[in-house]
This record gives C-alpha cells, structure tokens and sequence, in this order.
C-alpha cells in the first residue's frame, strides 16, 4: 500500500492569511503546508483518504485522484471536513462510504444537511452514506481499524492502517490529539507485536496545547508505541520545517533512538509499505 500526506498542516494552512511571520513568507516548498489529510492506495487499487478538509479539491487534483472508495474522518472540526463536498464529482456512479464516530457524523448530518434531503436533485449533493464504526472496516486489501482518542474533551479517532489479512508493517495515523487512553494504545501494539512501522501523529507547536501534542509528547508517543518512523503532522507557522527537523534531531539523539525516524512531514510525502 501506499500512504501519501495530503496535507500537514494545522487549522489555518500555511501560509495563514494575513500573516507575514518569516515561515509563512518562506520559500521552501515544504513550509507550505495544506490542512491535514491522508491518502491511501492499496494493493488492489483501493483509494481511501483519512479526512477532507478545505483544500481537499486541489489536494484531489494534485495527486490526480480518479475514484475514492470510502472516506474515514478523525472528527468534524472545519479543518477535517469542510471540504467534503467536493466528493461530489467521485460519487455519480455510486454512494461513498463515510466512517467516523457517532458524534462526527451526527455533526455532518447538520453541517451537510442538504446532502441527505431527497428534495434536490441531480448533481447538487455529494452522495455519500454515513457508517458510525467501532470495528475495524475492510476496504477490499485494506483494513483500517479506529482508535478513539482525546481531543481536548472532544472524543475522536485515530487510524490503524494495515493490510487485510496481513500481521506485517502497519500505519497509524493520529491527529488532533492530546491523550491516548491505555485501550487505545493496546489495540495500536499489543505485547507480542511489534509498534507500527509509520506514525504519523500530529504534533502543533513546541508550547503546550490544551487540545493537540506539542511537538515533544507526539514523538514521546511514537516512543511509547514503538514505531519505527515516526512523523510530525498538524503543524502550526511557530517553526519552520528545518528548524522542526532540527527540534525532532535533538529528541532522538537525547534519547539514544538512533534506530527511530523522526521528522516533521510534509505535503505529498510519500511511503510503501
Ligand atoms: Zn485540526
Ligand atoms: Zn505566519
Ligand atoms: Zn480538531
């Protein structure tokens, strides 16, 4: 399977409008960071993405994306969905599955409300079928299992992507969080398997945050699960990409993990797994 970041950034994008701070006017493509989102590929040709936030359209576009089988969402804020109209054009043939929690799709029932009004007709509404999970759900060769985490007060899910049937390199995918309860960690690694080959966690700023990781507790939990690579997503305008590859340097030598990937991601970072 292949997983390629859509975007990585936070709430705002980057840059953020009106903004003249010295990451928002870099040059360096890579502190261009769109709202945070994730594309799957599977093996079998399956076409997923984990959240679709404002820029979803050019995010589309930008990866040449031609047909979409289901859309897991992480939670409702503006920044995760606001762009899920924009399935509209994928969804003619047939109705897209959307998975998220109860809370996420009661949400979008409201912010999307047009969408499940039988009285427009033709092209108007994206066709899409809202599935509350608690169970992990197969998309043909991929399986992609919920993680309930905290957001704040907020209860939201993470991501565990692997492939069916498979017990070999899997992805985690966690944004917007700021606790991880015990459970959740158990069904990311339990004791006798191995952590996941790829985090990718978002992690806000240096400072605290009430409702996300700083960028210190996202690779403490890329520790704490075990994972091999581990990615920062989420990002705010605070530091620029090479001063956050430098902030996740100094973590890892401080701690030895010599064996571990840490870095910040970036839009259209690409892994196989
Ligand atoms: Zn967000
Ligand atoms: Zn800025
Ligand atoms: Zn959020």
């Amino acid at each position: 399977m292949k997983l390629t970041v859509l975007g990585s950034g936070t709430s705002h994008g980057i840059p953020v409008i009106g903004c003249e701070c010295p990451v928002c006017k870099s040059l360096d493509p890579k502190d261009n960071r769109m709202r945070a989102s994730l594309y799957i590929e599977g093996d079998d040709e399956e076409r997923v993405v984990i959240d679709t936030g404002p820029d979803f359209r050019i995010q589309a576009l930008r990866v040449g994306l031609k047909s979409l089988d289901a859309v897991f969402l992480t939670h409702a804020h503006a920044d995760h969905v606001h762009g899920l109209d924009d399935v509209r054009s994928l969804s003619y043939e047939r109705e897209i599955p959307v998975y998220g929690n109860a809370e996420t799709l009661r949400e979008l029932k409201e912010r999307f409300s047009y969408a499940f009004q039988n009285t427009q007709r033709g092209g108007g509404k994206p066709r899409i079928n809202l599935n509350p999970v608690k169970h992990p759900v197969q998309i043909g060769s991929l399986t992609l299992t919920p993680i309930p985490v905290k957001h704040g007060r907020l209860d939201i899910l993470g991501w565990k992507i692997s492939k069916t049937n498979d017990s070999g390199p899997f992805a985690v995918y966690l944004t917007d969080t700021s606790f991880i309860p015990q459970a959740s960690l158990d069904l990311i690694r339990s004791p006798e398997v191995k952590g996941p080959e790829v985090l990718i966690v978002g992690g806000l700023r240096v400072r605290p945050h009430e409702t996300h990781f700083s960028f210190e507790q996202a690779l403490s939990t890329g520790v704490d699960i075990r994972a091999r690579h581990v990615y920062l997503t989420h990002i705010c305008h605070g530091h620029s990409h090479r001063e956050i590859t430098a902030i996740c340097r100094r973590f890892r030598n401080l701690r030895n993990l010599e064996d571990t990937v840490m870095e910040p991601a970036y839009d259209r970072m690409e892994f196989v797994l």
